[in-house]
C-alpha cells in the first residue's frame, strides 16, 4: 500500500464515521495540481545532471498552499502527494488559514557540494516560480532542507519577481525574516498536546518513562522539552541505532554526545558516567528493539511506516506521540487500537511547525516581529484549542484521536467549501 493509499484510507474512515458529503470526500481525495519538473544542474566537475522534482498543490480552500520541500533519494510522486494531503488536513485541524502542498527533489544531498546544492535549489525555484508566492504557495523546510536553503529560495524568487519577497517561504533564519521559535515549534506543539492528554488522564509526567525514535530536530528538542516538564527520558535512537537506560538520560548531554560520537548509540557509557550511581546501566539496541521497549510514552520522530502490523503487537508503550508524518501504518494502527495504545496523531501532534510558519507569514506581511514568548504563547493557545476540538469529536463519535482529528479537519473544510459555493 502506498503512502497516499494510507491517506485515502484515513480520509474514507473518518468520512464514513461523520457521514461526510461524498463530493467533499472526492475533492479531498485528489490534488488540485501536480507539477513535475526536471532540474538541470551543472556539477562541480563540469558535467550536467538532471534531477526529477515535484510540487503537489493538494488543496487551497482554507488558504494558500503550504508545505515543505524534501531533498531525498527516495522521494517519489506518491509520497509527495500523501504529504501534501496531510498538510491540508493538518492546517484544518489547527484551524489556520492555509491549504496543503508539498515538494521534493530526488537527490541525495549528502553527495552534493554546497555550490551544487545552491544551484539545484535556485534552478528548482526558476522552474517553480510561476506557481508559488506569498499568497499562492509557500514552501518550507522538510527532510534535508533547512533555513539556508529557504534563504536561497527567497533570494532567487525575489530576483525573478523583481521585489523583495521573503514571504515566499517560511523557516528562514531569524535575521532574514524568520520567526523566533520556529526551530522548536514542531516539538513544542507536540509537547503541549501531550501535556493536555496527560492532564486529562490524571497522570503525572514524573511517573512517565519516555523513549524517542529519531533524535534529530523534532525528536531531540521534544526530549529536552519533555524532561523540562518532568518526564523521564530512558531511551533514544537515530538512523544508526539507539540506547535504553535504567536511569533517566540528560537530553542536552545526549545531544552533545551525539554530535561528538556521531550517533546516540555510542553514548550509553557517557550518559551513565554522568549519573555516578552504582547499578545504573545503558544497553545498545537496534532501531527495531527500541520501538518495543518497556515505556509509557513512545515519541516517533523519524520516518513513515515505523509501526506496522508486524511489530504493533509487541509495542509496550501506552501512549504514542507522532511527531513524524505517517509513522504508523493503518494496519499497525488497528492493532494498537485493539491493544488500547493511544496514538496522538501526526496531523495534530506535529502541527506546531506549520502553525509557527503561519506566524512567520503574518510577521513578514506586516514587518512586525514577535518575541519568542509571544510565539510560544500563541502556539500554545492554538495547540490546546485544537486538542480540545479533537477530544470533543472523539467523545462525540466514540472514535480514536486519529479519526477525530480527521473529522475535525474535514468538517472545517466542508464548511469552507460550502461557504464559498465552490461546487
Ligand atoms: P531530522 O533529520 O532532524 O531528524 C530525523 C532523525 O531520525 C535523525 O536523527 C535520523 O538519524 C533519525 N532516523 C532516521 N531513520 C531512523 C530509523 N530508522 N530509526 C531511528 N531513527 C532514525 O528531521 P526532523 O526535522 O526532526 O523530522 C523528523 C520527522 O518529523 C519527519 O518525518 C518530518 O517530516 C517530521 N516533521 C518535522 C517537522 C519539523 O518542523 N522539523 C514538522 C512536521 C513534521
Amino acid at each position: 500500500m502506498s503512502l497516499f493509499e494510507n491517506t485515502l484510507k484515513q480520509i474514507r474512515k473518518a468520512s464514513s464515521i461523520m457521514d461526510l458529503d461524498e463530493d467533499i470526500e472526492r475533492i479531498m481525495s485528489v490534488p488540485q495540481r501536480k507539477i513535475e519538473m526536471q532540474v538541470p544542474v551543472k556539477m562541480d566537475d563540469g558535467s550536467l545532471k538532471i534531477f526529477p522534482a515535484f510540487r503537489v498543490q493538494h488543496n487551497n480552500y482554507m488558504g494558500p498552499y503550504k508545505g515543505g520541500i524534501r531533498y531525498h533519494q527516495q522521494v517519489d510522486a506518491e509520497e509527495v502527494l500523501a504529504l501534501s494531503a496531510w498538510m491540508t488536513i493538518k492546517c484544518a485541524v489547527v484551524n489556520i488559514p492555509l491549504g496543503g502542498g508539498k515538494g521534493g527533489i530526488i537527490v541525495n544531498p549528502k553527495e552534493l557540494s554546497e555550490g551544487e546544492k545552491e544551484r539545484l535549489t535556485r534552478r528548482y525555484v526558476q522552474l517553480l516560480a510561476p506557481a508559488i508566492g506569498p499568497d499562492r504557495d509557500v514552501p518550507a523546510p522538510d527532510v534535508n532542507t533547512n533555513a539556508k536553503i529557504m534563504s536561497w529560495i527567497a533570494d532567487e524568487y525575489s530576483k525573478i519577481v523583481g521585489k523583495d519577497s521573503p514571504g515566499v517561504v517560511t523557516g528562514k533564519p531569524v535575521g532574514q525574516g524568520g520567526s523566533e521559535g520556529r526551530g522548536e515549534a514542531t516539538a513544542q506543539g507536540g509537547v503541549y498536546v501531550l501535556n493536555e492528554y496527560i492532564k486529562h488522564e490524571g497522570l503525572d509526567p514524573k511517573n512517565l518513562k519516555v523513549v524517542v525514535q529519531g533524535f534529530g530536530n523534532a525528536g531531540g528538542i521534544a526530549a529536552k522539552l519533555l524532561v523540562e516538564d518532568g518526564y523521564q527520558l530512558i531511551g533514544a535512537s537515530d538512523s544508526q541505532g539507539g540506547i535504553v537506560c535504567s536511569h533517566s538520560i540528560d537530553p542536552n548531554e545526549l545531544m552533545q554526545c551525539k554530535v561528538e560520537k556521531n550517533s546516540v548509540k555510542n553514548c550509553g557509557l557517557h550518559v551513565t558516567q554522568l549519573h555516578d550511581v552504582e547499578g545504573v546501566d545503558c544497553k545498545e539496541v537496534s532501531n527495531e528493539e527500541l520501538l518495543e521497549e518497556e515505556c509509557d510514552v513512545l515519541v516517533l520522530a523519524a520516518l513513515e511506516n515505523q509501526i506496522t502490523k508486524e511489530n504493533a503487537p509487541r509495542i509496550k508503550a501506552k501512549i504514542i506521540l507522532e511527531l513524524a508524518n505517517g509513522p504508523v501504518h493503518p494496519e499497525g494502527d488497528e492493532i494498537l487500537n485493539e491493544n488500547g495504545v493511544v496514538a496522538i496523531p501526526d496531523i495534530l501532534a506535529n502541527a506546531g511547525g506549520v502553525t509557527v510558519s503561519y506566524f512567520e507569514m503574518l510577521q513578514n506581511a506586516d514587518g512586525n516581529y514577535w518575541s519568542e514568548e509571544r510565539v510560544k504563547g500563541e502556539l500554545q493557545d492554538i495547540m490546546v484549542k485544537a486538542w480540545k476540538d479533537v477530544k470533543c469529536n472523539a467523545e462525540k463519535h466514540q472514535s480514536t484521536l486519529r479519526e477525530a482529528a480527521f473529522i475535525t479537519a474535514l468538517s472545517r473544510l466542508e464548511a469552507k467549501i460550502r461557504e464559498r459555493g465552490s461546487f
